[in-house]
């Protein structure tokens, strides 16, 4: 395995980064997770962007523009002869003393791992997921904004935790006042209406990233589908568990994830128990895309 550090591609043990970095010392940093499909990477340009605006939310300055970073990530892929891959990019403040001051940190350290992708269960999408709500509350947007992918997810952490506890894979985060945020690493949608209808009156709804959650690209790419293939209405509104627990249907976003369905919230069934249709028909037009859009590894292919 070839992994790209600070501008060279070296093997898996000479992979190694400073205990005086600050990724390290303090999360201070921020991360990208990107999935290639048949030798494309998709949503390049989108996880490109966010990665910059995380970033600047946090005042790092990413020592390669975004066409460098493009080539980094393709060259990574290439070097592992991967067409379909996982491929996290990490951005950190560097190496700096045991203080915060992130001042101290000459130059951020970037690392780019492609990997083969570790696909959750097929039973996951045939059966659904279970989940529950966790008592950790989501990060408030005025503290660490969740749109901000940084390098501290104990957040995200505690609430997995709470799940494994509970024999189940996700939990739900509300916000401190008692809205539906997203999962530990997914955003949450729900299907309102439409049971055993027409899709006419079937609305899709997710929580605006004003809750404080993370803009998930998925999550864009799913609401764009319901409207333009589905036909569906979309909205952002907030919400609480009485809505998720009274809902049709309900589903995760997520890059690793891509849709997924969830059957039990807190050990209540969701609608009828089972994937609803309208999320089967999303995870059907989501994979479709992956097919047939994103940026060739290797160039004309
Ligand atoms: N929420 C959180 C907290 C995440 O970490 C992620 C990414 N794993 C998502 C949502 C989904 O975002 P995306 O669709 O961009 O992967």
């Amino acid at each position: 395995m070839k992994i790209y550090l600070n501008g060279k591609l070296v093997s898996r043990e000479q992979a190694q980064i400073s205990v005086f970095d600050h990724g390290l010392l303090y999360g201070d940093g921020v991360f990208e997770g990107i999935r290639a499909y048949h030798g494309r990477v998709f949503k390049l340009r989108e996880h490109l962007d966010r990665l910059a605006n995380s970033a600047q939310a946090i005042l790092l300055t990413i020592p390669l523009t975004k066409e460098e970073l493009e080539a980094a990530i393709i060259e990574t892929l290439q070097a592992n002869s991967l067409k379909d891959a996982y491929v996290r990019v990490i951005v950190t403040r560097g190496v700096g003393d045991l203080g915060l001051d992130p001042q101290k940190c000459l130059r951020p350290s970037i690392v780019i791992i492609a990997d083969r992708i570790a696909l959750y269960p097929e039973e996951y999408y045939s059966h659904g997921l279970e989940v529950i709500t966790a008592t950790t509350k989501r990060n408030l947007p005025e503290a660490i904004n969740p749109c901000i992918k940084s390098l501290n997810y104990l957040n995200n952490i505690l609430a997995k935790i709470e799940a494994s506890r509970a024999n189940v894979p996700e939990a739900i985060l509300l916000n401190k006042d008692g809205y539906v945020a997203e999962c530990t690493g997914d955003n949450l949608f729900l299907v309102r209406g439409g049971v055993g209808g027409g899709l006419e009156e079937t609305t899709l709804v997710t929580p605006p990233t004003s809750v404080g959650v993370l803009e998930g690209i998925t999550r864009a790419t799913v609401m764009d589908l319901a409207k333009t293939r589905l036909k569906l209405l979309v909205k952002e509104e907030p919400f609480t568990v009485y809505h998720v627990y009274t809902a049709a249907e309900v589903f995760l976003t997520g890059t690793a994830a891509e849709v997924i369905p969830v059957v039990k919230v807190d050990g209540r069934r969701i609608g009828e128990g089972k994937p609803g249709k309208v999320t089967h028909r999303l995870i059907k037009e989501f994979r479709e895309l992956t097919r047939l859009t994103g940026v060739p590894i290797r160039g004309g292919t």
